[in-house]
């Protein structure tokens, strides 16, 4: 870009103008941060700097495609030349033929797509579908959401209140959002309900939901939210979400799977849920849905869900501006047709396999590589101080800052938040490109334990 400040220059004003995410422009000023990042390629990035990284997590694991696709700007620069909107209540081609695309996607009779801008969207409509659809069917008194403790489905009022977990800080914003039920994460490396094998511990984690539901009455219920693999790589053992499924149809309870992060091929399906053949009642989908290239999001519903909202007295009373935006579903479509000619989700397969193995490596030498999990590239290492008790390390050791600013060093932008590194990078991504985030890692812990004396 022509006449651009100079990197200097853009710091200080990002420092005094941009409230960036969950970033403290004290600290940053320290820091000489933020890094400006001004293009990139694949996995890659380059800054105003002229230094290239590694994009570890492609984004928020949402750049699924890589950076650079041209494909996907000229679609969407189209679209912005034919039409940059339309008129209310009407809409457009892309936006109707990207529905369409998902119907065909979808399994099931997940049919008909309500479009928003963001996977925190996509999540606020399906709850709001969820207490209308039992208000279509004259049941009042449906309202509580059951959701997964160690899970996070968004961040603005009733999204915010689903899951949760000590990484999500939400103190600032109580009360709690009302009727929110917490059910157990079928977390095979901690099980909270005490299961010895991934068998276990889903069927007692399924059993708590049937048990939550009995407590509080099926009758106040609405629906039950989860992401079929968790952005922590967590793979429930096999039974949990057939169980699932048939306690949400014993009770009259809507199933909402949030394939936010895990959709789009992300885990080597299309849909993460597909892994074990049962179908939810509501999807939503954002991220991998057009490679974060323009906001997008999804909340796909049944056809017997949707048809409850047929008929003008039972529409669905729900707006936002930006939903279904030409422009986004455009680039979605440009972005969906490259998924299926590169054939993303095979590829998947592949390499994910690859960069599992390749991650279990490093427990070799890192004792403290607690856990390496996950399907297809949505994947996670949990780092735990005692690979016999699981302990994690006490705040004073700053094990996470310490590890962040060591993969700066080689090369890597990855920022954990917690104990749980969890690796999502673009699709895309070689397996000369895994070696490298591995080694980077591998250099990173060695000097991280060496400092601790481990
Ligand atoms: N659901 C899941 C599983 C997510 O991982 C995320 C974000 O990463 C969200 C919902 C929220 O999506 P967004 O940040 O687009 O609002």
């Amino acid at each position: 870009m022509a006449d651009r400040p100079n990197t200097k220059e853009l710091r200080d004003l990002a420092n005094r103008y941009v409230w960036m995410h969950n970033r403290d422009w004290a600290q940053m000023a320290n820091d000489g941060d933020p890094i400006i990042i001004v293009d990139g390629d694949g996995v890659r990035v380059n800054d105003s700097e002229g230094k290239s990284w590694i994009d570890v997590n492609g984004g928020y694991a949402s750049v699924n495609l890589g950076y650079g696709r041209t494909e996907i700007a000229e679609a969407a620069y189209q679209q912005l030349l034919d039409a940059n909107y339309f008129p209310v209540n009407t809409t457009g081609p892309s936006t109707i033929l990207l529905a369409e695309k998902l119907a065909k996607l979808a399994p099931g009779s997940l049919t008909r797509s309500f479009l928003v801008s963001s996977g925190t969207e996509a999540n606020e409509v399906a709850l709001k579908m969820a207490r209308a659809y039992h208000r279509r069917r004259g049941e009042d008194g449906h309202y509580k959401i059951i959701s997964r403790k160690g899970s996070y489905h968004g961040s603005t009022g009733g999204a915010l209140w689903l899951g949760g977990s000590p990484a999500y800080v939400r103190d600032d914003y109580e009360p709690v959002y009302p009727g929110m039920v917490y059910a157990p994460q079928p977390n095979t490396y901690r099980c909270e309900m005490g299961g010895q094998s991934p068998s276990e511990c889903a069927v007692l984690c399924a059993k708590a939901v049937e048990d939550l539901i009995l407590f509080h009455g099926p009758e106040t219920i609405v629906a039950f939210i989860g992401e079929p693999v968790t952005s922590g790589a967590l793979v429930p053992g096999d039974e949990y979400w057939s169980m699932v499924r048939d306690i949400c149809d014993r009770y009259g309870i809507l199933l909402i799977a949030d394939e936010v992060t895990c959709g789009f091929g992300r885990t080597g399906k299309m849909f993460a849920i597909e892994h074990w053949n049962i179908v939810p009642d509501i999807i939503t989908v954002a991220n991998g849905i057009v490679s974060s290239y323009l906001p997008l999001g999804a909340a796909i519903a049944k056809r017997e869900v949707a048809d409850h909202f047929a008929g003008q007295t039972r529409m669905f009373h729900q707006t936002f501006t930006f939903a279904g935006h030409p422009v986004s579903a455009a680039a979605a479509l440009a972005n969906i047709t490259i998924m299926e000619n590169d054939k993303v989700v095979e590829h998947v397969i592949d390499v994910g396999a690859y960069f599992k193995e390749a991650l279990k490596g490093l427990m070799i030498d890192h004792p403290i590589v607690g856990d390496v999990r996950g399907l297809g590239l949505l994947l996670a290492i949990e780092l735990v101080s005692d690979r016999e008790t699981k302990a994690g390390f006490r705040t004073e050791q700053r094990v996470i800052a310490r590890l962040n600013e060591k993969l700066k060093r080689h090369g890597l932008l990855y920022w954990a938040s917690s104990e749980i590194l969890s690796i999502g990078p673009p699709l895309s991504i070689t397996r000369n490109e895994v070696d490298e985030i591995v080694r980077a890692f591998d250099l990173s812990l060695r000097e991280l334990e060496a400092e601790m004396g481990l």
